[in-house]
């Protein structure tokens, strides 16, 4: 049992009325501007840094402080403003205890779910001052769904919170304790163009020689820790001309970062070894690649030794559940502030089949969710950990 009386309906309520706000990634303002007004009626502070112009959006991240009423060390909690597309005009629904959209668009659970809970916390908070706890940090973030791009401008110098979670996730009951590395790869191939039908021997078709790449490539599955994808392949203008230019994005993720090395160099000596062969069998100095590779986010591992881990799973076996871990195979936010000295867990909110106009939560799932967060904040402060 928590202390907090959780509001089912407000939670509800502040659920539907935003996702009705259109929030798709760079587009945040709406949303940014209500939280900001909701969060200040409760009493905390609201600082919304400079993201998005750096991101080219038009609204930044929010850092909601709310003092505590004991001694305890702050604790965070992150979710995320904006929603993959289709994003605008959603109008949920409620159906036998599950919300989803009419159809012809995401319901934006991920992740409004998360800060509903995030909001219903302050609400709480507000409501029960004598209920004891800690400093509560809030850090509501702009452009997850494209890069957690906004999660990458996060001032965490400013944070009072050293510690925290990240409410991204699906099940309530299971608590996320480890997530890839990830990089992605843009490659180039250059051929040469000629006329295809008139003199084909002039030219190198950088299409051909991609395919010998791709033939001799280890892509998809690679082992249980990892996995690589070619995800888009641009080229060619016309079927008269031999394509000299191939464009591909590439991407691979691994839970140990040695294997993800050795799945990036693979995939690159695929590159080098189909356009030297080919150069020495055409005696020219083509076709050769490019490859430009960027860091996405690094591996997060903890233990259930971790204290953040023990404190979510014990608050949720004071609720009377039982409680598990999961490994997930994306990067979250708490990818990015684990990695700039934040260490955050990632918690279920309930959400189902995002980034598909198939979306929906489980009101049970969320009302557990929302519980659940009350109920790692209260046993914080009073020290219970079982
Ligand atoms: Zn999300």
């Amino acid at each position: 049992m928590s202390s907090y009386n959780i509001q089912s309906q407000q939670l509800i309520d502040d659920f539907m009325t935003m996702v009705r706000i259109d929030s798709p990634s760079k587009d945040e303002r709406a949303m940014a501007d209500w939280l900001t007004a909701r969060f200040k009626e409760l009493g905390c502070e609201v600082e919304e840094d400079k993201a998005g112009e750096e991101v080219g959006g038009n609204a930044g991240n929010l850092r909601v402080f709310l003092k505590g009423n004991t001694d305890v060390a702050p604790l965070l909690f992150s979710s995320h403003m904006d929603t993959v597309e289709p994003a605008n005009g959603i109008e949920p629904v409620i159906e036998d205890g599950v919300i989803r959209s009419k159809g012809e668009t995401i319901l934006g659970s991920d992740d409004k779910a998360g800060i509903a809970c995030i909001l219903h916390l302050a609400r709480m908070a507000n409501g029960q001052p004598d209920v004891p706890r800690g400093d509560l940090e809030f850090s509501i973030h702009i452009c997850e769904e494209i890069g957690l791009l906004g999660a990458k401008y996060v001032d965490t110098g400013k944070f009072h919170a050293k510690m925290g979670y990240i409410l991204d996730d699906h099940d309530p009951r299971q608590v996320c304790i480890g997530s890839p590395s990830a990089v992605r790869i843009d490659y180039k191939v250059f051929g040469k163009a000629s006329h295809a039908g008139v003199e084909p021997e002039k030219g190198i078709s950088a299409i051909k020689v991609v395919g010998e790449i791709l033939a001799r490539m280890n892509f998809g599955r690679i082992d249980e820790e990892t996995t690589a994808n070619i995800g888009v392949i641009k080229g060619g203008t016309a079927s008269n001309i031999m394509t000299p230019l191939v464009e591909m994005k590439a991407e691979a993720r691994s839970h140990n970062p040695e294997k993800l090395e050795k799945q990036v160099a693979h995939m690159n000596a695929c590159f080098e070894e189909v356009c030297k062969e080919w150069r020495d069998k055409l005696g020219e100095n083509l076709p050769k690649y490019e490859v430009d590779r960027s860091d996405d986010y690094h591996a997060v591992s903890f233990t259930t030794d971790d204290y953040l881990v023990k404190l979510a799973l014990s608050a949720g076996k004071t609720l009377g559940w039982e409680m598990g871990t999961k490994i997930s195979g994306g990067g979250t936010d708490g990818s990015v502030l684990t990695h700039l000295g934040i260490p955050c867990v990632v918690l279920g909110v309930g959400m189902q089949d995002v980034h598909s106009t198939n979306e929906y939560i489980k009101i049970s799932d969320f009302e557990e969710a929302a519980n659940l967060v009350a109920s790692i904040v209260e046993n914080h402060a009073n020290g219970v950990v079982v």
